[in-house]
Parts: C-alpha cells; sequence; structure tokens
C-alpha cells in the first residue's frame, strides 16, 4: 500500500484526555512524527534553556505559553521535514495557533487531513491528572509539576476558554469528528482509527 506523501492529524481534547498515549500509537502505526508541544516546552525547561526559563512559570502555573513562541518552534520542527506526516497534541490551543499552523501547512502545501475530538467527562479528567502524578510518585519518577488537583483545574478552566472555540473552527473545515474517549485503550484508539476512514 502506497502511503499518502503529506498527513496532518490534530490531536483535540482537554489535558488528561489520553490524546499522548493515543498519539503515540497512531504515529508508530501511521509512520507520523508525534509533535506534542507539552514535551518539547518541558524538556528545554529540564535542560534550562533560555527559553526553558521562560516558560518554567507558566508551565508550573498551568497557563500558556504566548502564541508566537509556539508558532515560532512549529515552524522550525515543519522546516526540518521532507514529507509533511505529522500529528499534533497539544497544539494548537488557541484561534491565533490555529491560524498560525493553517499559515504553515498552507506554504507547505500539507492542509489538515483529521481533527479527532478525544472528549472525556470533567469529573473524569481531574481524577485521572491526578492519578496519573501519583503513580509517577509511586514508581520513584518525576512528577510533572502542574500534575496537581488546583493546577490541573485551572488547565481544564484554559481549555474551556481558549481551546473550546477550536472545536468549531475545525467543523465548519469539515475535519472534526467526535470519539469518545471513556474506555479502554485499544477500545478508545479503534474509535480513533475507524473514525479517520
Ligand atoms: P496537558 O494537555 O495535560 O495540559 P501538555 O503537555 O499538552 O499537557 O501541556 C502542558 C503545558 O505546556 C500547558 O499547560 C502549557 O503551559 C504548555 N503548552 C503546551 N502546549 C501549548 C500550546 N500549544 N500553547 C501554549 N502553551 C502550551
Amino acid at each position: 500500500m502506497t502511503q499518502a506523501k503529506n498527513k496532518v492529524v490534530v490531536f483535540l481534547g482537554p489535558p488528561g484526555a489520553g490524546k499522548g498515549t493515543q498519539a503515540e500509537r497512531l504515529a508508530a502505526e501511521q509512520g507520523l512524527t508525534k509533535i506534542s508541544t507539552g514535551d518539547i516546552l518541558r524538556d528545554h525547561v529540564k535542560r534550562g534553556t533560555e527559553l526553558g526559563q521562560q516558560v518554567r512559570p507558566i508551565l508550573d502555573a498551568g497557563k500558556l505559553v504566548p502564541d508566537d513562541i509556539l508558532i515560532a518552534l512549529i515552524r522550525d520542527k515543519l522546516a526540518s521535514m521532507d514529507d509533511v506526516r505529522v500529528i499534533f497534541d497539544g497544539f494548537p490551543r488557541t484561534l491565533p495557533q490555529a491560524e498560525g499552523l493553517d499559515m504553515l501547512l498552507e506554504e507547505l502545501g500539507a492542509p489538515v487531513n483529521a481533527v479527532p475530538l478525544l472528549e472525556v467527562p470533567d469529573e473524569v479528567l481531574i481524577a485521572r491528572i491526578v492519578e496519573r502524578g501519583r503513580q509517577a510518585a509511586a514508581r520513584g519518577e518525576a512528577v510533572r509539576s502542574d500534575d496537581t488537583d488546583e493546577v490541573a483545574r485551572h488547565r481544564q478552566s484554559v481549555y474551556r476558554e481558549q481551546t473550546q472555540p477550536l472545536i468549531d473552527y475545525y467543523a465548519a473545515r469539515g475535519h472534526l469528528y467526535r470519539v469518545d474517549g471513556v474506555g479502554g485503550m485499544d477500545e478508545v484508539y479503534s474509535r480513533i482509527t475507524d473514525g479517520m476512514k
């Protein structure tokens, strides 16, 4: 089977919905590069780069890093690729980011193909995030500084205010489809791939 040259998937859903895990698998099975802006930013913080020092307090507070910083990061990532086969996890998160991404993709001739929206009820989300923190601690791993009850709740409100408008943005372009994010990992994965056909 020949693969389409370019493919762009934008994964939408609230913090704690399981986007990272599902995006990882989709990337592996479909030969896509996963671009997780949260991972990229946390890596900068860990390495203590100039950008890392700048964004650290923002991440710790569960606020959003400025749009121009994100768009510049994504521009660099895309510029280093031959074929544009990507899955975005955690980007775009605001309307200006979505518009910025569309402009970059237009220059590359690789428009967005699919936007799965992973839906999970609010009360399940906070429980999952706090549990993720507890399990990491129990394994002796570093706990994400923003995986506490209070900051997790703030991240949910940021999602509702800043990121939810993207649902309409992508629905209007015909790319959005809704996926029930409650269930086993394989079950949810099948729903994501079924919706993509
Ligand atoms: P989650 O989806 O669980 O909140 P992420 O790893 O996607 O976790 O993001 C963690 C943090 O990184 C966010 O709370 C925010 O501070 C920053 N961040 C990640 N992606 C973006 C983005 N596209 N725009 C602005 N800030 C971002």
